[in-house]
Formats: C-alpha cells, structure tokens, sequence
C-alpha cells in the first residue's frame, strides 16, 4: 500500500515583496496576479514541484516561501 502524502505550499505576503525570484525558479506554481501581489498556482502541488519549490524557498530572500506537509 502506498501512502500519499500531500504538501501545501504557502507565501506570506506580509514578507513578500515581489522581487520575483520564485517565478523565475517555479514559474508554474508563482506568478503575479493582476493586481501585483504573488499568487500561488498550485497551491496543493504534486511530488514532481516539490523539489523546484524547495529551491524557491532557498532563493526568496525574504524566507516568505513555506512547504509544508499536509
Ligand atoms: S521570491 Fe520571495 S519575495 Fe520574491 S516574489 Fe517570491 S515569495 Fe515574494
């Protein structure tokens, strides 16, 4: 039996200030909305993100970047 695990990916706006690193790492998880705040694609992302989340966790200078279990 396999068991799934799931994770969520979060971003604390109060922290972000839109430099965009992420997007440029993750580009199919961030991108900024109409209105110019970070919004998130996949907010439940699948296994096969999860290492380039990480990645963009480690590059967002402001650490707003958090990927957690579910
Ligand atoms: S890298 Fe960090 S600060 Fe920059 S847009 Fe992404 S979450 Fe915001």
């Amino acid at each position: 039996m396999t068991v799934e695990t799931k994770k969520i990916v979060e971003v604390d706006l109060k922290l972000c200030e839109r430099q965009g690193v992420c997007i440029g790492i993750a580009p199919s998880v961030f991108q900024f909305g109409k209105d110019g705040q970070l919004e998130i694609l996949e907010a439940e992302p699948p296994e096969d993100m999860w290492d380039a989340i990480e990645d963009a966790a480690a590059a967002c200078p402001l650490n707003a970047i958090t990927l957690r279990s579910k």
